[in-house]
């Protein structure tokens, strides 16, 4: 059977097209929240704004381990000796008030004690018994935490669609929040297709080859945000491709497919879209990843990508990579660009996206270096490149150092 394209759908579109209809699908779905346990709550995207419950340090404290002492103290020039009337340990009971004349030894992050405002480093005395000398040249107010100098009350601390990093952690830690609300993960369903497929348990027989894109979709998709409730393989057959397709859809939020979706005589997926689905777009001008296309399917969101291990990650990237993490209720990544090593030309009106190395060089520019490996199958372009850098559609010539857009792959996420 050969896939016919879908009538009322576009076609061929550009790139940014795509992107731009990718997302009015998913900014239109809802989105739901739970809540959830601080201690699950690890890479999660926080679902509403966290304001400071209190002030952060909730009480003045010490920066350094020293003596604390009153500012007026402090001599012009020369020394002061002061008497040292007790000691001020982290989590210890309360020391004296600090009058004038007198000073406390402290150590780091003990509460400043009545009195003090200010601390001298242990250096920066001479002390002999209860004598200490403080020569002149210390600020007052010195190696002093103020309370609420980190954040005061009522500040709004994370934001909405912030993810739940170890430093946001820490801070929902330190407000004692024990629950927070959380956008639920997407949930994304996979399946591969291809009759020569075989698992990566077993031997491929004469002209098979182990199903590699299962696994790379299922780390990229979690990758992103997402909850992976189904990983699964069908052959080139409709019927049993679309009886997969419709039980994947009725579990998963995004159901991901990887081949038989461009016009060879085993590709299916995109006559299936068209008969239990709605298109909204077929192929894309983009090189590789071409024959993508984008559905719906029962409630689902359908990413049929290409089977070529470089078009699916491509695809992936540009297309479900933003899509997950809008649905799962992110902020955008921000968009990369960088300097191109080298010229570039290309024979074609695609977008393309070649494979290749980001790096840093030393004079702080961010510099894109294509490998020499860009077959579409090789998986050897994939695994040493850190990213994918994109070639605009309508430039045939690029000179080194013309600026493109990079597609960072996972190891250069955040
Ligand atoms: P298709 O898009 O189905 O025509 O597949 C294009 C190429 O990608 C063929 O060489 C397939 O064997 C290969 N391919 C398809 N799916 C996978 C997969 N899951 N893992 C590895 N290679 C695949
Ligand atoms: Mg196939």
């Amino acid at each position: 059977m050969s896939a016919t394209i879908p009538a009322s759908a576009p076609q061929r579109i550009s790139l940014d097209e795509a992107r731009a209809i990718v997302q009015t699908l998913t900014a239109s779905r809802v989105r739901s929240i739970e809540r959830i346990d601080v201690e699950a709550a690890a890479g999660r995207i926080l679902a509403h704004p966290l304001r400071a419950p209190h002030a952060l340090p909730t009480f003045a404290n010490s920066a350094m381990d020293g003596y604390a002492l009153r500012a007026a103290d402090l001599p012009s020039t020369g020394e002061r000796t002061l008497r040292l009337i007790g000691r001020q340990l982290a989590g210890k009971a309360p020391a004296p008030e600090v009058a004038p004349g007198t000073c406390v030894r402290i150590t780091t992050g003990a509460p400043l004690p009545a009195g003090a405002d200010t601390v001298v480093i242990q250096e920066r005395v001479r002390r002999e018994g209860d004598a200490v000398s403080v020569s002149a040249g210390i600020a007052a107010g010195a190696n002093v935490r103020a309370r609420g100098e980190d954040f005061a009350a009522g500040a709004e601390v994370l934001g909405a669609g912030r993810v739940l990093d170890p430093g946001a952690l820490a801070l929902l830690a330190s407000f004692g929040v024990l629950e927070v609300s959380v956008h639920r993960r997407p949930r994304v369903a996979i399946l591969t297709t291809g009759d020569e497929l075989v698992p990566a348990a077993a031997m491929p027989g004469f002209g098979q080859l182990r199903d590699s894109n299962g696994p790379m979709l299922a780390a990229l998709a979690a990758a992103s945000g997402a909850q992976v409730v189904a990983v699964r393989h069908v052959g080139d057959d409709a019927q049993a491709t679309e009886q997969s397709l419709r039980a994947l859809a009725a579990m998963a939020d995004v159901l991901l497919t990887s081949g038989g979706a461009s016009v060879g005589d085993a590709d299916l997926l995109p006559q299936l879209a068209r008969q239990h689905g709605r298109v909204h777009f077929w192929k894309v001008r983009i090189k590789p990843g071409m024959p993508v296309l984008a559905a719906e399917i029962e409630s689902a969101l359908w990413f049929a990508l290409p089977g070529n291990p470089v078009s699916t990650a491509a695809t992936f990237l540009t297309l479900v990579r933003p899509a997950l993490q809008q649905l799962g209720g992110r902020e955008p990544s921000s968009m990369l660009y960088a300097e191109l090593a080298h010229a570039v030309s290309k024979p074609h009106d695609r977008a393309e996206f070649l494979r290749g190395s980001l790096r840093c060089g030393a004079d702080a520019r961010l510099v894109f270096t294509a490998h020499a490996r860009q077959g579409s199958a090789q998986l050897s372009g994939l695994v040493v490149a850190n990213s994918l850098g994109l070639i605009p559609e309508d430039a045939r010539e690029l000179e080194a150092g013309s600026v493109i857009e990079i597609l960072p792959l996972p190891a250069l996420w955040s």
